[in-house]
């Protein structure tokens, strides 16, 4: 404990007794219910001062009540904790590899205990062992479950008496510590956070050898929660904690779960909620974003965008949605909409432009899935020569196999493969080599600040060069303004796309640009 914690905790200690005591006096003087008992001492003792008797007697009766009530928290939890575990047992609310109480049991203490409601402060923190599935695919899944009984065993270790943990699937712990006093939860979770943070910078030994773990750590506090309506129950804040767990981008090494977070986290609930019907519904619609020849400045091709129109919330980005359809598997019904959309679209169009659709690894793993887009490019008579498929270069990383069959089959039909963020992931130039590629996109980030960053500036070039020499087509995304189209030519890249030229537009408005301009789009016309 810190010195201002211990200063606090003693002054608020003594103000309590003296309180209880002060109490006590004032009901002895006022109705003399200390009276038998003084009586008897001054029989025994006769010596002895009634006034002094009265003192004493109020600060044992005194101390007597804090006592209990001091203890009730901490007691509480102990046999709340008893009780749990009794219960726990051979109920298949235990983790077997680690002996802790699983996500059911854990369940069991928040639901059916009133550990937090009796609790004025508490905090429940989520420890995830973040690299928990690299370790598994890397060393094999007994290796990934004795890195966990060994964390496990630290964590137990740390914690005190009064304090649940439990494991989660995923290898996510959590933890609950209790206390009267809100900077004494706050200080033990940072004292919790600190020191499993240099057990895993340590790292975890099994078998003799040593496994470098990461942990992230998020929190759901007594007061993020309306207690007034609110009991706060594990559905609730395993969800938080999940929730609070995935937002990586936050630097902060315990992410405490906030009133921003919960806006976040029911505007994602009501994503999920929505998602299904929106998509049988064909509420999901593509847009379509202009691809200029650079040398020309003529449009040569359109990237299909995903765009929702939501009732309530408005437009909603496809990088929030698309990953969410992923997870309820909806992601397949979503490709071969928004597929049958733009086909229908772009059989319009003039015969020299292109159409590229952002294709996600989940759909490439899937054969049946693959074949049925190739199904649609036929049927609407699309020229397979016309079609262009995305795929992000982080798929090639994750799943490389299935990727690499589901490219083969769709260039055996003479559609072209784009690499789509290049320059965000980590195998780029190993993918390069063994996998027949069309063209690069240059990820919009090194764009962005083309003209002003040397490094951006080293890398595009470098990048051009790479196609180059490989025969590839390159494009640059996120072009906005005119000095980086000018950097970009003077660079030799062959084609970009941006806001500079274009937003992405309606089916409607393409064609409407093609009317405007007798299927030959200039980028004045574009950028107007
Ligand atoms: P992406 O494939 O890299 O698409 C480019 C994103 O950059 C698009 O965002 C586009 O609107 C935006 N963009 C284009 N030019 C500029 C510019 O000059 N400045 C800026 N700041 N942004 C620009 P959008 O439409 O929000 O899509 C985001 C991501 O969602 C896409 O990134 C793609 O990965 C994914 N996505 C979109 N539609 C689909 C889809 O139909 N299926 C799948 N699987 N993913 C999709
Ligand atoms: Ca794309
Ligand atoms: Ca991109």
């Amino acid at each position: 404990m810190n010195i201002t914690l211990f200063k606090n905790r003693i002054f608020n200690e003594i103000l309590s007794i003296t309180s209880i005591m002060a109490i006590f006096f004032y009901l002895d003087v006022k109705l003399g219910i200390l009276i038998n008992a003084s009586e008897f001492i001054l029989h025994l003792a006769p010596n002895l001062n009634g006034y002094l008797i009265t003192i004493v007697g109020s600060m044992w009766a005194g101390l007597l009540v804090y006592s209990y009530f001091r203890r009730k928290q901490t007691l509480s939890a102990v046999l709340a904790k008893k009780h749990v575990k009794a219960e726990l047992d051979g109920q298949k609310l235990i983790d077997l590899n680690t002996g802790l109480p699983n996500r059911n049991g854990f369940e069991r203490i928040v639901n059916d205990t009133s550990l937090l409601l009796d609790n004025p402060y508490w905090i429940v923190l989520g420890i995830e062992i973040s690299n928990a599935k690299s370790l598994k695919n890397a060393h094999g899944i007994d290796v990934g479950r004795a890195v966990e009984r060994e964390f496990a065993k630290n964590l137990t270790g740390f914690s005190t008496e009064s304090e649940f943990i439990a494991l989660d699937e995923g290898s996510v712990f959590y933890m609950i510590c209790t206390s009267d006093a809100e900077d004494e939860v706050d200080f033990r979770a940072d004292q919790i956070v600190d020191k499993m943070s240099e057990i895993a910078e340590n790292g975890i030994e099994t078998d003799g050898k040593l496994h470098n773990i990461r942990l992230s750590f998020a929190a759901v506090k007594s007061n993020s929660i309306d207690r007034r309506n609110v009991r706060p129950e594990m559905d609730g804040l395993a969800k938080r904690l999940g929730f609070a767990l995935r937002q990586r981008a936050s630097s902060k090494m315990l992410v405490c779960f906030d009133d921003t977070m919960e806006i976040a986290m029911q505007r994602q609930l009501l994503i999920e909620a929505t998602l299904s019907e929106a998509i049988k519904s064909k509420q999901i619609i593509p847009n379509f974003q202009p691809i200029i020849d650079i040398n020309s400045s003529q449009v040569v091709g359109f990237e299909v965008l995903a765009r929702w129109h939501h009732p309530v919330e408005g437009d909603i980005s496809p990088e929030e949605f698309v990953p969410v359809a992923e997870e309820q598997g909806l992601l397949g019904t979503m490709t071969v909409n928004l597929m049958k959309l733009s086909c229908d679209i772009a059989q319009h169009w003039p015969e020299h432009i292109t159409m590229a659709i952002n294709i996600s690894p989940t759909d490439l793993r899937n054969e049946d899935m693959v074949l049925a887009l190739i199904d649609i490019m036929n049927d609407y008579g699309i020229d397979p020569n016309r079609l262009e498929i995305e795929i992000t270069e982080h798929a090639f990383v994750a799943d490389a196999d299935s990727v690499n069959h589901a490219v083969s089959l769709l260039k055996e039909q003479g559609i072209s493969i784009s690499i789509d963020d290049f320059g965000t992931g980590y195998s780029s130039l190993h993918q390069l080599r063994t996998i027949p590629f069309d063209k690069i996109k240059i990820d919009q980030s090194f764009i962005k600040d083309l003209s002003t960053n040397l490094d951006s500036q080293a890398i595009v070039r470098s990048v051009i060069a790479l196609g180059q020499s490989l025969g590839l087509a390159v494009i640059a995304e996120g072009i906005e303004v005119g000095i980086n189209f000018d950097v970009l030519k003077q660079m030799g890249c062959t084609q970009g796309q941006g806001y500079l030229f274009a937003k992405p537009m309606s089916g409607a408005d393409v064609l409407t640009l093609f009317e405007m301009e007798d299927g030959r789009l200039s980028s004045a016309v574009l950028a107007a």
